[in-house]
């Protein structure tokens, strides 16, 4: 049995949610930083850090090391009145002041607004970075002036940030709450719950019937959203829904290349769920854990 403490419900807050804080990522172009921004630079997916603070290298941590008028940057948000820039090259005295961390680094770093900013810089990184040259006649690409978009001055062709729309899907049957498991060698070990990438001409609401009936076998009904979430650790934007299983026959065929775990808990056996308190995964076992959806 579980322990009364591991059915406490935690307080949870997702990546995106750092209110007071104001996240503004209104388009700009021309706009250069000021003392009190931050400057991130990057390695290949790999970001620089300033090793003294283990954070984005503010304006004068930056100046000290080398003229930050120098250095091309492009504006890629506010958070509050704090400018985001990436540095688009990295002056060695800068190299030298840094650490190197992955964009896992972010999952567990504080302040939470600091390695939300973190983590929506290194996807915006991405785009500019793949998207440098046109992806129709190889010209080099260019910011776009209005929006955040590559443009190619040659034939014209503009790239819009790539989002990669994902769901999750919590399936219930009265107060039993399907969870899973991925299978494959050092595949998330933590319970979940259905997910998968939408198709292209796929509807949110089919990808959730595909993807459970992939998984496991197994239909659903009254599909009904939950929320949505930024995750740029794999450049998606994820909708969450809640759906019943279709009749009663709980008995699930699992995707054995994908899963190696599909269980039904009841509300008052629920184990922790999720892995990282940030993602909507873990809010909406959370949510269920705490009261019918
Ligand atoms: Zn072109």
């Amino acid at each position: 049995m579980y322990s009364q403490k591991r059915i406490v419900r935690r307080d949870v807050a997702m990546i995106q949610d750092i209110a007071p804080h104001i996240f503004d990522n209104a388009y700009q172009t021309g706009r250069r930083p000021k003392d009190g921004d931050r400057i991130l630079f990057y390695q290949r997916r790999e970001t620089l850090l300033n090793k003294d603070t283990g954070h984005p290298f503010t304006v004068s941590e930056a100046e000290e090391l080398w003229p930050v008028e120098s250095i091309p940057a492009v504006y890629l948000f506010s958070i509050d009145d704090v400018g985001f820039y990436w540095g688009r090259v990295i002056p060695k005295a800068v190299e030298e002041a840094s650490i190197i961390v992955d964009n896992r680094h972010f999952r567990d770093m504080k302040p939470e607004w600091m390695a939300f900013s973190c983590i929506t810089a290194s996807q915006l990184h991405s785009f500019y970075h793949e998207h440098q040259f046109c992806g129709c006649c190889g010209a080099p690409a260019l910011p776009d002036e209005k929006e955040r978009a590559m443009r190619c001055p040659v034939c014209g062709h503009i790239v819009y940030p790539n989002i990669a729309p994902a769901i999750i899907a919590g399936v219930t049957h009265g107060d039993r709450l399907l969870l899973t498991r991925y299978a494959g060698k050092g595949a998330y070990k933590h319970y979940a719950l259905v997910a998968g990438y939408t198709e292209i001409g796929e509807p949110l609401e089919d990808t959730v019937r595909r993807e459970v009936m992939e998984e496991t076998g197994l239909r659903v009904t009254n599909i009904r959203f939950y929320k949505s979430q930024p995750w740029s650790f794999s450049g998606s934007l994820l909708a969450g829904f809640f759906c019943d299983l279709e009749g009663d026959d709980e008995t699930v065929r699992l995707q054995e290349d994908e899963l190696s775990e599909a269980v039904w808990f009841s509300r008052d056996e629920l184990p922790d769920g999720g892995g990282s308190d940030i993602s909507l995964t873990h809010e909406m076992i959370e949510r269920f854990r705490s009261r019918p959806v």
